[in-house]
């Protein structure tokens, strides 16, 4: 990896989107930064891959050349039954296929001035008064002033630094050929599906996403479950590449140490009623990044600015909490609560709009007022694309 020389201001670890993000705002600061990851890329990461308007609006570049779908209306299900119609005029999410997300993505930081390198299993993280060094299974060492830990929900830099807060979901995804499934070409969810959580089926253009969700890691399904579940809702079991993989959840506890800063999933930062992780990935490695270049630059305690940071991303998994463990619990008089019109249409109007799940609760009834910014990524798909994404999804299915 390196010898033990090297003195950087940063070492970020794991380059999915909380790592390229924070790695993307230090260099960008002209902060010295070398992000390592333990695979090259591209890589495959199990996710379904669904960018919402928030983590649109958090990125600092356009992924519109990695976005295949743009989903406006989502239909949501109780076990298949009670089909309702959640619609937006705007859009709501952008469909990626991660292992393209990630490589974009960490494109643009390294030609930002992040210096990405393989690394080698980590064995060690020593912090003192002003610094912290990095050590691996080989005995090379790399010292930083800080060290960004974003890898991921089975974080090896948590574990190294004894935080064991963390609590998981878990999640299991397959694809299907978009030409051997009947025709569902609209994005979908099916609460009860599984035990606390449901299934999804999200359009990628050529291929569908299917898979199943719990917001606990007990969950007792496989890869039988997903096949059972795309057969019955899009009439096939030819499901490719089906994988599983934990989610971080529970970060609403997540308190930094002085120069270790976990981030995304490494702090629980996915939260645990759908499993969206990207969002607060791409938020809390900006926020990180903001808190150290306030420290290097300005001498501002780093660990001090990065937990009041934090406090938004807390909340915001404090209210999913709430409203899971309430929704979960009460089927099916939770999916009623979801489902209703208030409900559906502040949801909708929210997500356009780019907010959390906090902010909508707390303002609902001002959500037609919800101002929808344009976003570049969407912008940019519409203007290449030339096409409405409904149509390009059936156009790409052949
Ligand atoms: C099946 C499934 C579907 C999902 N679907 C969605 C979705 O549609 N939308 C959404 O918003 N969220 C989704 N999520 C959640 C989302 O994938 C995560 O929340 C998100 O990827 C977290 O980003 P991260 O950067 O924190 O970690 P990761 O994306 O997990 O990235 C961690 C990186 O660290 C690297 N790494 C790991 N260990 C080490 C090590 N020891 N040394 C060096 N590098 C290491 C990994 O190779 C990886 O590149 C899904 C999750 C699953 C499991």
């Amino acid at each position: 990896m390196t010898g033990s020389t090297d003195h950087l201001d940063v070492i970020v670890v794991g380059a999915g989107p909380a790592g390229c993000a924070a790695a993307y705002d230090l260099a960008d600061a002209g902060l010295s930064v070398r992000l390592l990851d333990r695979k090259s890329f591209p890589r495959p990461k199990p996710c379904a891959g669904a960018v919402t308007v928030k983590a649109l609006k958090r990125l600092r570049y356009s992924i519109a050349p990695v976005v295949r779908y743009v989903a406006r209306d989502l239909e949501v299900t109780l076990r298949g039954e009670r089909v309702r119609h959640f619609r937006s005029r705007h859009p709501v999410i952008a469909m990626t296929v991660r292992e393209e997300l990630d490589t974009f993505c960490l494109e643009a930081t390294r030609a930002r001035g992040a210096d990405f390198r393989i690394t080698r299993d980590i064995a060690e993280i020593i912090e003192d008064e002003s610094g912290v060094t990095l050590v691996t299974s080989e005995g090379d060492s790399l010292r930083a002033a800080f060290i960004v830990g974003a890898d991921g929900a089975n974080s090896r830099v948590r574990k190294l630094i004894g935080d064991a807060r963390v609590a998981r979901a878990w999640a299991l995804e397959g694809d299907v050929d978009a030409r051997s499934a009947k025709a569902l070409r609209v994005t979908r969810f099916d609460f009860a599906q599984v035990a606390n959580g449901y299934g999804w089926v999200f359009p990628k253009g050529d291929h569908l996403n299917v898979g199943l969700y719990a917001r606990s890691p007990e969950a007792a399904f496989g890869p039988a479950d997903v096949i059972g579940y795309a057969r019955q809702v899009l009439g096939t079991e030819d499901v490719g590449r089906i994988v599983g993989h934990p989610l971080g959840v529970g970060g609403e506890t997540y308190a930094p140490a002085r120069r270790v800063f976990l981030t995304g999933d490494a702090a629980g930062g996915a939260e645990p009623m759908l499993g969206e992780g990207i969002h607060n990935a791409i938020k809390s490695g900006q926020l990180a990044a903001e808190a150290i270049v306030g420290e290097v630059r300005g001498g501002v305690d780093a660990q001090t600015t990065y937990r009041r940071r934090l406090k938004a991303i807390r909340a915001d998994l404090r209210a999913c909490a709430m409203a899971s463990d309430w929704f979960y619990r009460r089927q099916p008089r939770g999916f009623r609560g979801l489902s209703n019109r208030v409900a559906r249409t502040s949801l909708m109007r929210g997500f356009a709009a780019g907010k959390t799940f906090h902010d909508i609760f707390w303002t609902f009834p001002l959500s037609p007022f919800y101002a929808i910014d344009p976003v570049e990524t969407l912008a940019q798909f519409e203007r290449e694309s030339g096409q409405v994404a409904s149509e390009l999804a059936i156009t790409r299915a052949g």
